[in-house]
């Protein structure tokens, strides 16, 4: 399904759905851990215990989650949630980066061949 082109009513509501629970995903308990190796993958655990979590790729040429709702729609909250987490997550390691710059600005070469 092309996200930002629903066919009809039913994938518009459909699509706005499942967006409202990705929206509360994390407020709801869900937890999302990024895998070390790959920087688009990422385990989504649900809040109950003993619960199977999800795979998630958000690499934009293969979208993926192993559940059943993205195997039938190829979309669900979990992988808009992960989207949504991510480019947040990305972010803050941005504004951190600005802060870091900002606390400790380079400028040129240390001549004494320090940290830099
Ligand atoms: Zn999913």
């Amino acid at each position: 399904m092309n996200l930002n082109h629903p066919r009809d009513i039913n994938q518009a509501r459909l699509l706005a759905n499942i967006a409202s629970r990705a929206f509360s995903l994390f407020q709801d308990g869900y937890r999302c851990c990024p895998f070390e190796t790959c920087p688009y993958l990422f385990v989504v655990l649900p809040p109950a215990p003993d619960t199977v979590g999800y795979v998630v790729d958000i690499h934009p040429d293969h979208p993926y989650c192993s559940c059943p709702c993205f195997a039938r729609h190829q979309v669900c909250k979990h992988y808009l949630a992960v989207v949504e987490e991510a480019a947040l997550l990305a972010r803050v390691a941005e504004r951190e980066r600005e802060q870091e710059y900002a606390d400790h600005p380079v400028f040129g070469c240390e001549p004494d061949g320090g940290e830099w």
